[in-house]
C-alpha cells in the first residue's frame, strides 16, 4: 500500500523532466529541419553561372556571321541551318541556346533549343547589372553583352549570358540585330553543399553550444520539475499522515501558486478537523461527566431508600425525581441542540414581531419572578418585523429570561428591552444578580459550561445558552453576553435582522 502511494509523485517527477526534454528534443529537430529545409532552397549568386556562360559565348559570332549571310532574312533555309547550328551548340555544351529578336512590336524567341518557347513566342528578359571582361574585350564594333534572368511558361526560373554583335551589315540588308543567348536553370546552393560547408566549418563550435544549451535546459528541467513535485510530494506524505490519524501536521506552503494554495489550504483543512475533533472529545467528556452526577445521586437516593437507611423517605423520592427529570431535560435539550446544529430542525420563516414575543415570554415567567420576589419589567418601543421561526425565538428568549430569573438573589430586578437597531430588532435582558467572572465570559455559550456546577438540584444543563446561539444564529442573528463581574449582573443581547 505505502509503496504503492509513494510511487505517483515519483512518477510525476519523472514525467514532467520527461515531458520538459521531450519538448527540447521537439524543438532542436523543428529549429535543425527549418534550417536545413531553408538553406537547402536558398538562391546561389548568379556570378559564377554568369562567368561559365560568359565564356562559353564563342562560337556565337560565327553563328551571328551565318545568319548575316546574303540571303532573304526570310529565308526559311537559312533560319533552318541557324536552328541546326543553335542546337548542336546546346548539345555539345550542354546549355540552352535562344535566338531573340527583339523588335519594336515586342521582344520574342526565334529559336529555343529546349523547345519551350514557340516562334515568335514573346519573352520578358530581366536583365542584371554585370559585365564579363574577358567578353568585353572580344566583342568589338559595338557588339554588347546581356547577362540576366527568365522564366519559362511553366514557371522555372533560368539565368543567362549573351551576346548582341551589331557586325556591319551589308548594304542591302535589312535584317535587324538578335541576340543570341545562352541559358542554364537558376543556380541553388544544395543540400549537399550546405552540409560540406556546415560540417567544416559551422558544425563544431554549434555542437558546443548544443552541449552546453542541452546541459543548462536539462538542468533547468530538473530544478522545474522538483519546484513543482517535490511540493506535492510533501502533501502526499502529510495526506497519508492525516489518514493514519495525526492531524497534526503541517506542510509548508512553496513552490508555484497553485501547490501553494493546496498546501494553505490543506493546513486549513487540518486544522479545522483538529478543532472539530477536540471540541468532540470536550463534548464526549462533558456528556458522560454530566450524565453520571446524576445518576450517581439517582442511584444512592434508590439504594437508601431500598436499605431503609433514609430518613425521609419522600424526600428521597423528590431527589430521584428531580435528577430523573434533570436528565430528560438534558436529553431533550441535547437531542434539540443536535438537531439545530446539523440543521435537521427546520425552521419556520414566517413574520414575527418580536414586542409580542418577549411580551408572551415575559408574562409566562411573571409567576416565577413573583415567587422569588424579583421585579420583572418589560420596556417594549416600536421596533421592525423580523422573519423567522416564534416557536424558536421564543424558546431562546425564554432561556435567556430564565437564567436571569435563576441567577438574581431576591429582591433583585430583571429588565427586558425591545428596541429598534440598525437594520433589526436588539433585545436586551438585564438583571442585577450574580454577574458573570470575565475570564469564563468567552466560555458561557459552550455546551454544558457552566460558571458554578455546584448548585443543588435544581440546577441546569448548561446547554440553555448553547441552544439559545444557535436559534439566533440561524436567524442570521448575533447574542452576546455582558457582565461587570461576580455580584454586579449580566446584559445578554440578541441583535436580529429585520425583514
Ligand atoms: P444552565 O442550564 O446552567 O442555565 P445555560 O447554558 O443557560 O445553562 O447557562 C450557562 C451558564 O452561564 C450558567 O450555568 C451560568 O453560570 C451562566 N449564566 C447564564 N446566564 C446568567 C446570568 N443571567 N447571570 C449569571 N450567570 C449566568
Amino acid at each position: 500500500m505505502t509503496a504503492k502511494r509513494a510511487r505517483p509523485v515519483f512518477d510525476l517527477r519523472l514525467r514532467l523532466l520527461s515531458s520538459y526534454l521531450f519538448l527540447l528534443i521537439v524543438t532542436l529537430g523543428v529549429i535543425a529541419l527549418a534550417l536545413f529545409v531553408l538553406i537547402g532552397n536558398r538562391a546561389a549568386p548568379p556570378e559564377p553561372a554568369y562567368e561559365r556562360l560568359a565564356a562559353l559565348t564563342q562560337g556565337l559570332n560565327y553563328i551571328d556571321f551565318i545568319a548575316d549571310m546574303p540571303f532573304d532574312s526570310n529565308s526559311r533555309f537559312l533560319q533552318g541551318r541557324i536552328d541546326e547550328l543553335l542546337d548542336i551548340f546546346a548539345r555539345t555544351r550542354s546549355v540552352r541556346t535562344l535566338q531573340i529578336r527583339v523588335a519594336p512590336q515586342g521582344t520574342h524567341v526565334i529559336y529555343d533549343s529546349a523547345g519551350v518557347f514557340q516562334s515568335g513566342q514573346r519573352i520578358t528578359l530581366q536583365r542584371a547589372r554585370y559585365q564579363d571582361d574577358r567578353l568585353a574585350k572580344v566583342l568589338t564594333r559595338g557588339g554588347e553583352q546581356f547577362f540576366g534572368g527568365f522564366a519559362d511558361p511553366s514557371g522555372d526560373e533560368w539565368v543567362y549570358g549573351g551576346v548582341m554583335y551589331r557586325q556591319q551589315r551589308l548594304q542591302d540588308r535589312q535584317r535587324p540585330d538578335d541576340l543570341w543567348l545562352l541559358a542554364e536553370p537558376k543556380p541553388t546552393i544544395s543540400l549537399q553543399a550546405t552540409l560540406a560547408v556546415f560540417s567544416s566549418a559551422l558544425a563544431p563550435p554549434l555542437v558546443q553550444a548544443g552541449v552546453v544549451g542541452i546541459v543548462i535546459a536539462i538542468v533547468l528541467a530538473a530544478l522545474i520539475s522538483r519546484n513543482i513535485a517535490q511540493p506535492l510530494q510533501r502533501l502526499a506524505k502529510a495526506a497519508i499522515a492525516v489518514a493514519r490519524g495525526n492531524y497534526a501536521v503541517n506542510v509548508p506552503a512553496s513552490g508555484p501558486a497553485e501547490v501553494r494554495s493546496v498546501a494553505e489550504s490543506f493546513n486549513r483543512m487540518t486544522a479545522e478537523v483538529l478543532a472539530a475533533n477536540s471540541a468532540q472529545r470536550d463534548f464526549l467528556g462533558n456528556v458522560s461527566h454530566d450524565l453520571k452526577t446524576p445518576l450517581t445521586s439517582i442511584q444512592g437516593y434508590a439504594q437508601a431508600i431500598i436499605d431503609g437507611a433514609a430518613d425521609d423517605t419522600k424526600a428521597a423520592a423528590q431527589t430521584i425525581y428531580d435528577e430523573a427529570s434533570r436528565l430528560n431535560r438534558m436529553v431533550v435539550e441535547l437531542t434539540d441542540l443536535e438537531r439545530l446544529q446539523t440543521g435537521k430542525l427546520s425552521m419556520r420563516r414566517e413574520p414575527i414581531d418580536m414586542r409580542k414575543l418577549c411580551q408572551d415570554v415575559a408574562q409566562s415567567l411573571a409567576v416565577v419572578a413573583e415567587q422569588k420576589d424579583l421585579s420583572l419589567e418589560a420596556k417594549i418601543t416600536p421596533a421592525p418585523i423580523v422573519i423567522g421561526d416564534g416557536d424558536r425565538l421564543a424558546q431562546a428568549l425564554m432561556n435567556l429570561i430564565s437564567n436571569a430569573l435563576k441567577f438574581t438573589p431576591a429582591g433583585g430586578a430583571v429588565r427586558v428591552d425591545v428596541e429598534q437597531a440598525p437594520d433589526g430588532v436588539t433585545v436586551s435582558i438585564q438583571d442585577s444578580g450574580i454577574g458573570i467572572p470575565a475570564d469564563e465570559l468567552p466560555r458561557i455559550f459552550e455546551r454544558f459550561y457552566q460558571v458554578d456546577k455546584a448548585r443543588g438540584p435544581q440546577r441546569g444543563t448548561g446547554l440553555g445558552l448553547a441552544i439559545a446561539k444557535e436559534i439566533v444564529e440561524s436567524h442570521g442573528g448575533r447574542i452576546t453576553a455582558q457582565s461587570r463581574g461576580r455580584g454586579e449582573g449580566a446584559v445578554f443581547r440578541v441583535w436580529l435582522p429585520a425583514a
